[in-house]
C-alpha cells in the first residue's frame, strides 16, 4: 500500500556535529523535501543541523513549520524565516504537536535530544498510539550506538523483534523518502505482542 506523505518531522542536532557528511546530509534532506512538496516540521532553531534543514527547505521554496519552546528561542536561535513557527510553553506540547503535524518521522545525526525524541516516538508507535513511518537515517554509520543498544534490547528480552521493527534503518535521504511512502509491514503492537 502507497501512502501520501505531505509532512515530515525532522529530529536531528542542535549542533553540527564532527564530519562534513553530516551538513551535507541536512542540506539534502531539506532540498528533497521541498522538491517533493512535502512539509518540514522541526523545532525551530536556526542552529545546528536543525538550521540547515530548514534553510535548505525555505532556498529551494519549500514551506517549514518550526516548533520551538518559549525559553529555547534564545538558545536555540528562533529561525526568522520559516513560514509558520509555533512558541511552546513547554518541550512536551513542542513534542506533541511535532508528532500530530508529521505524517513520518526522519532522524538525522544529533545528540541527547534527538535521542529522546526518537525513543519517544518509537515508544508510542510501541503502544499502538501511531502507525507513521519512523526512519532513521544512518549517516555514516553516526547512529551505529544506538541501533545496537535497541538490537540488545531485544535479545536481552526486553523488546520483541516485532517492536523493533517499528523503527526503519536506511543509509541515506532517497532511501527515507522511498520508506516514507510504503506502509509499515508492522502496525502498532497490541499490548500482548509486547
Ligand atoms: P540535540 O540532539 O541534543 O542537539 O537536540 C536536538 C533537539 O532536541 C533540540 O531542539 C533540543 O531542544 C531538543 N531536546 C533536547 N532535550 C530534549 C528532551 N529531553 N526532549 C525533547 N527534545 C529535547
Amino acid at each position: 500500500m502507497s501512502l501520501t506523505v505531505r509532512s515530515v518531522a525532522v529530529f536531528c542536532g542542535s549542533r553540527m556535529g564532527e564530519k562534513p557528511v553530516y551538513r551535507q546530509t541536512a542540506e539534502l534532506t531539506g532540498k528533497t523535501l521541498a522538491e517533493k512538496n512535502i512539509r518540514l516540521i522541526y523545532g525551530g532553531g536556526a542552529n545546528g543541523l536543525m538550521g540547515v534543514v530548514a534553510d535548505s527547505v525555505i532556498k529551494s521554496g519549500g514551506a517549514v513549520t518550526g516548533v520551538i519552546p518559549e525559553f529555547l528561542k534564545t538558545r536555540e536561535r528562533m529561525h526568522e524565516k520559516v513560514s509558520q513557527l509555533i512558541v511552546t510553553d513547554s518541550m512536551h506540547a513542542r513534542k506533541q504537536i511535532m508528532f500530530s503535524e508529521a505524517d513520518a518521522f526522519w532522524i538525522l545525526p544529533g545528540g541527547f535530544g534527538t535521542f529522546d525524541e526518537t525513543m519517544e516516538i518509537l515508544t508510542w508507535k510501541q503502544l499502538g498510539q501511531h502507525k507513521k513511518p519512523i526512519l532513521l537515517i544512518n549517516v555514516d554509520g553516526w547512529a551505529d550506538a544506538m541501533v545496537a543498544m535497541l538490537d540488545a534490547a531485544v535479545r536481552q528480552g526486553f523488546a520483541s523483534a516485532e517492536a523493533r521493527a517499528l523503527l526503519q534503518v536506511v543509509p541515506d535521504v532517497q532511501s527515507a523518502l522511498t520508506c516514507s511512502t510504503v506502509a509499515d509491514q508492522v502496525d502498532g503492537l497490541p499490548v500482548s505482542a509486547l
